[in-house]
């Protein structure tokens, strides 16, 4: 009954609702570079923008690769001049989250989390992908309260205060790295005996007078859920199984990403990973009209620079489909 409801809801909205000519998921290199073409095309694009902090390149602190910027420039700043141009050129932003999409039938429907349905003719999927988490109770129980995932977002609540640092990756050094720069001290935990990272990063973390290391170890529980207060971790040595516990303050999980397109499933083609195929060079999914660019794709190219030109190359496939839609007439 309730269901019924809602979706007669929905419905009445979807009645009365103006129709998008391009919606672009997501708001990372790959959705804002899209946004930047279509907006040029006078296409005024909505960028859907999913949470603040939750896009990769806001969590690098200098990017030292993007073209044009030979001192480097942070994630933060690029993402911000990105924006900058989208909008000039006439993008329009809605700060909600996807919750729901339904591909089955055009206009496509989009499902907000603020409870609003946008219907549009063409989709740009540039979701990119996100952090994975430890999956511990205790972990669910301090998320944003104490365990967080993003330094550059969070670093600043940890100033002269003793940190760990969960992973071995690029990500988990570079989160490291920057807690320094803040915290009194940060111990960076891997369960493997070495560091799955770029040779400068690990010297950088090794060479760090306020970064400890701990390998072969696993977090097992965040202390202390019965008194409210994060107070520090549990530890197991994956090598004797003995435990000890390091006092901490806060905890920041690095352990990898998973992409973000559980939304689609039984709806669009993916691969075992879940990456969206794409009729490569062209961002063509399997359903006409909607189109996928940047870390979302199965294409194995994961960096700023190849998620912008995928979000262009979106972009031009998103013109010539409503172009001829257009002459179809
Ligand atoms: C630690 C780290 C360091 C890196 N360093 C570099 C580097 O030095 N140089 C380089 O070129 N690349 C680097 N990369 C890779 C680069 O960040 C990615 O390749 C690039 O950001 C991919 O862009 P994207 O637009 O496809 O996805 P993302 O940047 O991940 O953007 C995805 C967007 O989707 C939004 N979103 C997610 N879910 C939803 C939802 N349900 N509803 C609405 N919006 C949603 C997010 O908010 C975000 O805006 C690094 C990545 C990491 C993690």
């Amino acid at each position: 009954m309730y269901k019924i409801f809602i979706s007669l809801i929905f419905l009445q909205i979807s009645l009365f609702a103006e129709v998008e000519k391009v919606v672009i998921l997501g708001s990372g290199p790959a959705g804002l570079s899209a946004g930047i073409f279509c907006g040029q095309a006078n296409l005024s694009p909505l960028i859907i923008e999913g949470e603040p902090c939750s896009g990769q390149l806001e969590l690098v602190a200098n990017i030292e690769n993007f073209p044009g910027f030979p001192g480097g420039i942070s994630g933060e700043e690029l993402i911000g001049r990105l924006y900058e141009q989208a909008i000039g050129f006439g993008a329009r932003y809605d700060t909600s989250h996807l919750t729901k999409v339904d591909l089955s039938i055009r206009p496509f429907c989009l499902y907000l989390d603020n409870g609003t349905l946008v219907q549009t003719e063409t989709l740009i999927i540039a979701l990119g992908t996100k952090k994975r988490w430890l999956g511990l109770p205790s972990e669910e129980f301090f998320k944003f309260k104490g365990v967080y995932a993003s330094a550059s977002c969070h670093g600043e609540l940890f100033i002269d205060k003793n940190v760990a640092v969960a992973g071995g990756g690029d990500a988990a050094l570079e989160e490291a790295l920057i807690l320094a720069e803040l915290a009194k001290n940060v111990t960076l935990i891997h369960r493997s005996g070495s560091f799955n990272a770029a040779p400068y990063l690990i010297e950088r973390v090794l060479n760090h007078p306020k970064i400890d290391i701990i390998l072969d170890s696993a977090i097992d529980e965040i202390l202390d859920v019965s008194k409210g207060l994060l107070t520090g971790v549990s530890i197991q040595n994956l090598r004797n199984k003995e435990k000890s516990i390091l006092p901490c303050d806060g905890l920041f999980v690095s352990v990898g990403r998973e992409v973000n397109t559980a939304y689609f499933k039984e709806q669009l083609q993916m691969n075992e990973q879940g990456y969206l195929m794409i009729q490569a060079p062209t961002s063509l999914t399997s359903i006409p009209g909607v189109f996928a660019a940047g870390d979302v794709t199965d294409m194995p190219y994961r960096k700023a620079i190849t998620a912008s030109a995928y979000g262009s190359i979106a972009a031009f496939d998103v013109i010539n489909f409503l172009k001829k839609q257009e002459n179809n007439k």
